[in-house]
């Protein structure tokens, strides 16, 4: 899949609609739109690459740190008990879209072990839940 083919590079430029619950120079973090729990978020480089296998240092050191940025506001904003980070390489991985990306999975006691597939947000909750986050960030 070309760049200008690409969802995530969509969202990066603002041509598609997300709930941004963060962003810096050179990423951006939205709410995954079937999440596992409330507040699942996805972290991007704003530059396209497909996976772990392509991006580059620079951009793979900055999607961890805004991962973790991330996973400290869903602490406070939801009153997380854990947090999951996960990423899909290739297809053979269950990747679905190619740019890459970074799951933050909030976890609360007492939810499965495991939670895949997501559903979607009930009326109202998506940008609540955007809200939230945005909040605990500032
Ligand atoms: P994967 O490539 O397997 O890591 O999965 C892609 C993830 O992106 C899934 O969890 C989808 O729910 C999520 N997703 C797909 N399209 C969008 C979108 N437009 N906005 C937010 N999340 C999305
Ligand atoms: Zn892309």
């Amino acid at each position: 899949m070309s760049a200008a083919d690409c969802i995530f590079c969509k969202i990066a430029a603002r041509e598609l609609p997300a709930q941004i619950v963060y962003e810096d120079a050179d990423t951006l973090a939205f709410l995954d739109i079937n999440p596992v729990n409330p507040g699942h978020t996805l972290v991007i480089p704003k530059k396209h690459s497909a996976d772990v296998f392509e991006i580059d240092d620079a951009d793979w050191i900055a999607v961890m740190r805004t991962s973790r940025i991330v996973a400290h506001a869903l602490e406070k904003a939801l009153k997380t008990d854990g947090i999951n980070l996960g990423m899909n390489n290739r297809a053979g991985a269950g990747q679905v879209v190619f740019h890459a990306h970074v799951h933050v999975m909030p976890r609360f006691k007492g939810d499965p072990h495991s939670l895949w597939p997501g559903k979607p947000y009930a009326e109202g909750e998506f940008a609540a839940t955007g809200e939230k986050i945005r909040g605990a960030l500032n």
